[in-house]
């Protein structure tokens, strides 16, 4: 995916985490595990934390430090 912002090319990763272990993101296909916590992935200062863990499929671009996913909401 190429960046909307500064066209530079975005890089593919996996936004992980818990209500403990806070949000990582991690370049891949796959979430981070426990070893990638000493180095392999980054926390997201963006985040909220809840009780529920999750992952979101998310694209960085490190230029302008963005992230961008595809959602839909529900209720
Ligand atoms: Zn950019």
């Amino acid at each position: 995916m190429v960046c909307p912002f500064c066209s530079k090319e975005m890089e593919k990763g996996i936004l992980s985490g818990d209500g403990r272990s806070g949000v990582t993101w991690k370049a891949g296909d796959k979430k981070a595990s426990i070893i990638d916590k000493l180095g392999g992935s980054y926390k997201v200062g963006a985040a909220k934390y809840t009780l529920a863990a999750f992952t979101i499929e998310a694209y960085y671009c490190s230029a302008c430090k963005k992230m961008i996913f595809d959602t839909d909401i529900e209720k």
